[in-house]
């Protein structure tokens, strides 16, 4: 069995979509990826840009297919903003962890187009934090980039 049809009889709705055994209202794809309407939109015309190949997260998608996602997302941000849906900006977003609010644990990218007053708030109140966190923080992040070299 392929990789992806074993993915969906595992229970991956992306893997089924991607292999069209789920149904999905596909705006574009190629060998690589599918995009797709999200089926709870935030606002019209949210699409998830999704690799055809099953990755949970950004530890486990390759960097190949992790660069055309992101491109892909930018083709759809551009063809967002042109289109008729009138929308006057765009968000995009990655959820990687539950902690980041990823409820499907098949990689996606969502490009969300916005409109004046559309009511979809991100609350977040920002931290003080002082310079000497900061540069530890950068330190720690510094840190790992020197090991995944
Ligand atoms: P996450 O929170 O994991 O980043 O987002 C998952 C997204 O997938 C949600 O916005 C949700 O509405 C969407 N979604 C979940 N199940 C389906 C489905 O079966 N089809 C489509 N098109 N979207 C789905
Ligand atoms: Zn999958």
């Amino acid at each position: 069995m392929a990789r992806n049809a074993r993915s969906a009889a595992q229970g991956c709705i992306f893997c089924a979509i991607a292999v069209r055994q789920a149904e999905a209202s596909v705006v574009h794809e190629d060998e690589t990826i599918v995009v797709f309407m999200d089926l709870n939109p935030v606002t019209p015309g949210h699409l998830l840009v999704v690799p055809r190949k099953h990755a949970v997260g950004l530890e486990d998608l390759d960097r190949v297919t992790s660069a055309h996602v992101w491109s892909v997302g930018h083709d759809m941000a551009q063809a967002l903003r042109r289109s008729r849906m009138g929308c006057e900006g765009i968000n995009v977003l990655l959820c990687d962890g539950e902690a980041a609010f990823q409820t499907v644990f098949h990689f996606h990218l969502h490009v969300i187009p916005r409109y004046a007053g559309d009511g979809w708030t991100v609350k977040a109140k920002s931290l003080k934090r002082e310079r000497s966190l900061l540069d530890s923080d950068a330190q720690a992040i510094k840190d790992a980039i020197a090991s995944t070299d």
